[in-house]
């Protein structure tokens, strides 16, 4: 493909935005616009579920750039305004208003939307914690209530516990996995973390479904779950997972699967590409697709589309990363950290709240988690991960 005179890049949040600079690092001169749904400036996501939720931070702090830095961008950001539908063969985006923006390369950055348990939009008192401004309602409530349950064993669900506790509240944590985050971490940390959720006072309800959320006067009063047991609650926030962004681009031309499919150049479509949690996309090195959910994804992948969109031929092929900071333990999770890999400590004692441990799989390490250790464990990671894997 020639260089874009053009490009528009819809979702300007975290891979958005980073590929947005990218492309303006990389020489790209031409016209630049970024659209979002969102009316607010880019912000970032971690720490609404942190310092933002805490009120340890004023909000204005998870903005990613100053009004200065994006001016300096040179591009059109048109906000509060979604997309409703892509043409991919024309590079032609239709808005809710009607608008209709085209341009020679089109970059797809629209995140995940939350899943959601029946009814829940029609209740009062239920949460859930994507955005900024559900950041600054659920903290509203929290600080006036006094009972929560947090529906999801995940990295959100955990986070939203442990800054509940930190603010005082009563908090059940409820899970259909046996241990919080048994998906992401593997046996070891994630009962070393589920035991720590309970000494540090959530209740917890884990390997049980949800059966129903109960409410009064369209208000929810507690949890019911499959066993029967009925959680009161004040505040619920369902942390159940996310879907990819992509009902806007049914129809669109593009293959959607779990996110928006690419080949392994992060490419959908001639002159169409995607970026961040919505892209699925072919990892060359370890011979199979991925769809990642993590902060340090969008800005790596940013690289590799920009340079793509501009004319070079890259694959992309990191090796996975994500943190979660719960109480004062902070995570990391370096390359893939399956339930099914062996875990060794390497260094550090569990028991003493700081370890970095080496999961393996058919005889070679795959993963590193860092727990309190994140010197160690990115030390670790050099020494042991790469991006291509023998049994690739
Ligand atoms: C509360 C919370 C805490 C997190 N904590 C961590 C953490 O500790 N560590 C970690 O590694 N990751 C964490 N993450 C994940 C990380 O924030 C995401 O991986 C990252 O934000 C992904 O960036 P993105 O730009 O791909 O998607 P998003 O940040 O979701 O941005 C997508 C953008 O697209 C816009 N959009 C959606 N649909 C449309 C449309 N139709 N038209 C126009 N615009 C649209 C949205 O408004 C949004 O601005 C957390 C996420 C959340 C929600």
């Amino acid at each position: 493909m020639t260089t874009p005179g053009s490009v528009l890049i819809v979702g300007a949040s975290a891979a958005g935005l980073s590929t947005a600079e990218a492309l303006r690092r990389q020489g790209h001169q031409g016209r630049l616009t970024l659209l979002d749904a969102e009316p607010h400036l880019p912000y970032d996501r971690p720490p609404l579920s942190k310092q933002v939720l805490a009120g340890d931070w004023e909000p204005s702090r998870a903005q990613l750039r100053t009004q200065a830095q994006l001016d300096a961008l040179d591009a059109e950001f048109v906000r509060g305004e979604p997309a409703v539908f892509l043409d991919a063969a024309a590079r032609e985006v239709r808005t809710a208003t009607g608008r209709v923006l085209s341009a020679d390369a089109v970059v797809i950055a629209t995140g995940l939307t939350p899943c959601r348990l029946p009814g829940q939009r029609e209740l009062a008192g239920v949460h859930e914690l994507r955005g900024l401004d559900d950041a600054l309602t659920l903290r509203a409530h929290l600080t006036a209530a006094r009972r929560l349950v947090v529906v999801g064993e995940g990295v959100l669900g955990g986070e939203v516990a442990a800054t509940a506790r930190k603010m005082g509240l009563d908090v059940t944590l409820v899970g259909l996995g046996p241990a919080i985050l048994a998906d992401q971490l593997g046996g070891p940390a994630s009962e070393l973390l589920t035991r720590t959720h309970a000494e540090r006072g959530v209740a917890l309800r884990l390997g049980v479904a949800v059966r129903e959320l109960t409410s009064a006067e369209g208000r929810v009063t507690g949890v019911r779950l499959a066993t029967g047991e009925l959680l009161p609650a004040d505040a619920v926030v369902v942390a159940i997972g996310c879907r990819p962004a992509t009902g806007w681009l049914e129809g669109s031309g593009l293959t959607l699967g779990d996110g928006v499919e690419c080949d392994s150049r992060c490419r959908a479509a001639e002159g169409v590409y995607a970026v961040g949690d919505v892209a699925s996309w072919l990892h060359e090195g370890l011979g199979r697709r991925l769809r990642l959910e993590n902060r340090t994804n969008a800005t790596e992948q940013a690289q590799i589309v920009a340079a793509n969109v501009l004319g070079a031929d890259r694959p992309y092929e990191p090796i996975p990363y994500f943190w979660t900071d719960q109480y004062d333990i902070k995570i990391q999770a370096h390359g893939l950290l399956s339930a099914a890999a062996e875990v060794s400590i390497a260094e550090g004692d569990p028991e003493q709240g700081r370890f970095a441990a080496l999961y393996h799989e058919n005889g070679q390490v795959t993963g590193v988690l860092g727990w309190n250790m994140a010197k160690q464990a990115r030390v670790l990671r050099q020494q042991h991960l790469t991006a291509r894997p023998v049994t690739a």
